[in-house]
């Protein structure tokens, strides 16, 4: 599709006058004009202006084979030739979901062989949600329905995500949150470590923070916990070490199911197919989403561990729920070929021998010692820097994140895409980024 017909500012009043944007200031988005992408090859995405901008954020956290790979778009197109669409309901289904759910499978920890099908994250967290419920009911315990997950989480956007995720922006304008979803500290140890405490203390104290919720709930209320392995919109929030081995001993001391949202670490962002595994955890649901296609369509799987499938199974009848497009053989055709190319060129191998290591050592070396830099961190192929008034204190900038604003479109004025949560810049590249790559990203920081 070309678009050269249209200037940029055609383009931009059009845009103003139809089209609502996510997560966006509309008045200010007008007085600053939409930047308009119009195409984009490997590491790099350019707009009306011809500006070659790398992208650090790989889309939104999901281009994770870079952009302009035919053959994604050549299966597409044959999809879309001998079966644009069926449906999985009523007995039916086509080749492409039944295939990618065993490939899926596969890959999962091995407690994990079933897949349900949704089109968003979003849309899988609502699944997760009425799965892990409907299990404690079939289970003959349906008082067992809390579900604890932590503060500033990201679990989406529709009712369900913007209730279980822990972002009090959204929660505000939700008019009235599911019930029963209880929201703990993260483990955010650069703003809530205390003087003097360890990483190690810290992890266990914010792990604690889960089991006194399933105390005062009572454990026979608490079905699940849900959370990221690493919190990703919230800001790149890696917790210590002790963290995630305290919560799979809380979870299993008290019979409450744990829900992975692997909808940014999954498919080989962390440098394993799921952070699940780089963790050593054996989760009861893993939803994932973006990188499944590499955002080249729109898929979510919710992945399903055996104790809660096996039961749906022998004991559910039917269960109430599911979308038009579950399983859309388009979606699912086109997921199969980015996990062949994904495995074909070792990029999580890649992830976690190569470009995980060098980014972690680009980031300590070349940005960390920079006056406005408090910290760095990362994992795998995900960054984050937090920009600070003064190194020595990290005291903040005055303004509630208008220095990370300021940040971000000083990068992209420099042909680099970076994303601001408050004053936490955030960085989540391909996985096809190489060593030179990641150079070119710092240069372009630090400009
Ligand atoms: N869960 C996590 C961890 C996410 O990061 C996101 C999106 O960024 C979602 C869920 C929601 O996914 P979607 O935007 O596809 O609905």
């Amino acid at each position: 599709m070309t678009y050269q017909n249209f200037s940029l500012k055609q383009l931009q009043d059009i845009d103003a006058a139809h089209h609502l944007h996510p997560f966006t200031d509309h008045k200010d988005l007008r007085d600053a004009g939409t930047r308009i992408v119009t195409h984009a090859k490997g590491a790099f995405v350019y707009d009306t202006e011809d500006n070659e901008i790398l992208d650090g954020m790989a889309g939104l956290w999901c281009v994770n084979i870079g952009y302009g790979r035919d053959e994604l778009a050549e299966v597409a197109y044959e999809q879309m030739k001998e079966l644009p669409y069926y449906n999985s309901f009523f007995r039916c289904s086509t080749p492409a979901p039944v295939l990618l759910a065993q490939k899926l499978a596969q890959l999962a920890p091995d407690n994990v062989n079933q897949v349900f099908y949704g089109s968003s994250g979003s849309e899988s967290n609502d699944t997760a949600l009425r799965l892990v419920r409907h299990y404690w009911a079939l289970e003959g315990k349906p008082e067992k329905n809390v579900i604890i997950s932590r503060k500033q989480a990201y679990h989406g956007s529709t009712v369900a995500g913007t209730s279980l995720g822990g972002m009090e922006a959204m929660h505000g304008q939700l008019g009235g949150a599911v019930p029963n979803i209880e929201h703990v500290m993260p483990p955010y140890a650069f703003e809530l470590k205390e003087e003097g405490e360890s990483d190690h203390d810290f992890g266990v104290r914010a792990a604690k923070a889960v089991e006194d919720a399933i105390l005062a709930a009572g454990p026979e209320k608490v079905a699940a916990f849900i959370g990221e392995p690493v919190m990703g919109a919230g800001g790149v929030k890696i917790p210590p070490e002790s963290y995630w081995p305290e919560i799979d001993r809380i979870c299993k001391k008290y019979d409450v199911l744990l829900m992975l949202d692997e909808v940014i670490t999954g498919y080989g962002r962390t440098g394993e197919w799921f952070a699940a595994q780089r963790l050593g955890l054996k989760p009861d649901t893993i939803t994932t989403a973006k990188a499944l296609t590499s955002g080249y369509q729109p898929l979510s799987a919710l992945l399903v561990g055996d104790r809660i499938a096996n039961t749906l199974v022998e004991k559910g009848g039917e269960f109430f729920h599911g979308y038009t497009y579950s399983g859309h053989p388009v979606a699912c055709a086109v997921a199969l070929k980015n996990i062949e190319i994904i495995e074909k060129e070792g990029l999580v191998e890649r992830v976690r021998e190569e470009t995980g290591p060098y980014f972690a050592n680009a980031l300590s070396e070349k940005i960390a010692p920079h006056a406005l830099v408090g910290e760095v961190r990362s994992f795998g192929l995900m960054g984050a820097i937090e920009i600070v008034k003064d190194k020595g204190t990290r005291e903040r900038f005055a303004g509630g994140g208008a220095a990370g604003v300021a940040v971000r479109d000083a990068a992209i004025s420099e042909n680099l895409m970076l994303r601001a949560v408050g004053d936490t810049m955030i960085l989540s590249p391909p996985l096809i980024w190489t060593r030179e790559t990641i150079d070119m990203c710092c240069e372009r920081i630090l400009k």
